[in-house]
């Protein structure tokens, strides 16, 4: 059966009252949309761990630094209600754009030293639109758990300082990264890829397997970097934006995974750009 979809807070919150006191847990799974295995594997992830799942699906336009990326963002609800009825989620939370900012809001939400880098330095404001609307999600859906992928590693390490910051009462729960076959990490943004630019695809992540290797085996990371960021470029990459080596949890950077670590990196295919990041230790 097709999943309810709720537009109205007011609506959402009468049915999270009732589950609340009958004793029942609530999860919440934040999306923009344009479902795909990587939002499911949330959504399993979320009805496993909580006994009531809301999905929300809301594309956020403070979190765009380009006008022309949210225009053309995926918009795809009655495929993604036909997902996510397979789950037998409780409540498919879609509200508009006055609802989430109604006139007169002045309120953002701003998590520092975290948010320096990485996605960060090359989206201005990006996360302060993330910190701001999932701070709002937190709060409309009173959710017991939230769950996010690790997929966006940097903002689940935002996300989760938000929410301890703030005594949000939350958990806040990290899902691995699920890949197509080939290893190319799972996007909403993958569907803008013409099918030739597809094909190198893979090549990004291959390419960071190889400096993970590398680290693993004592190489240093630079020479590993480099060659790195040439098998990206030789595979039809226009730019590689950042590809660091950084603490697994504050993303301090690193010179060596001295300690749990990340390799983070975003690039550029074809005008659409891609992020991935793994765990070297
Ligand atoms: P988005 O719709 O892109 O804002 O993503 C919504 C949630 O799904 C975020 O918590 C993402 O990290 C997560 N997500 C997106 N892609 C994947 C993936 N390939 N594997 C796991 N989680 C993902």
């Amino acid at each position: 059966m097709t999943p309810p979809i709720i537009r109205a807070l007011s609506e959402l919150r009468d049915d999270v009252y009732a589950w609340k006191s009958a004793g029942e847990s609530v999860a919440v799974v934040p999306t923009m949309g344009a479902l795909h295995q990587g939002h499911l594997s949330l959504v399993r992830a979320a009805k496993e761990g909580c006994d009531r799942v809301i999905v929300t699906i809301f594309i956020n336009p403070k979190q765009f630094n380009n006008p022309e990326d949210y225009e053309n963002y995926p918009r795809t609800e009655e495929e993604d209600a036909r997902k996510l009825a397979a789950f037998e989620v409780d409540a498919v939370y879609v509200p508009d754009g006055a609802q989430m900012y109604p006139d007169g809001f002045a309120t953002t939400v701003s998590v520092a030293g975290i948010t320096d880098g990485l996605c960060g330095a090359h989206r201005p404001g990006h996360f302060d639109g993330v910190a701001t609307i999932v701070t709002k999600l937190f709060t409309q859906t009173m959710a017991d758990r939230a769950y996010f992928g690790e997929k966006d590693y940097q903002q689940l390490q935002v996300v989760t300082r938000l929410a301890k910051d703030l005594d949000l009462p939350i958990e806040v729960v990290g899902c691995p990264t699920i890949r197509e076959e080939d290893g190319l990490a799972m996007s909403s943004r993958n569907l803008h890829l013409s099918d030739r630019s597809r094909t190198y695809a893979p090549e990004f992540n291959a390419a960071m397997e190889e400096v993970a290797e590398g680290l693993r085996k004592g190489q240093a990371f630079d020479a590993l970097k480099a060659a790195a960021i040439a098998r990206i470029e030789r595979a039809g990459f226009t730019e590689v934006e950042y590809l660091d080596l950084r603490a697994a949890d504050t993303l301090e950077v690193l010179e060596t995974p001295s300690r749990p670590a990340r390799l983070l990196a975003a690039a550029w295919l074809a005008g659409v750009r891609l992020i991935d990041n793994i765990a070297v230790n």
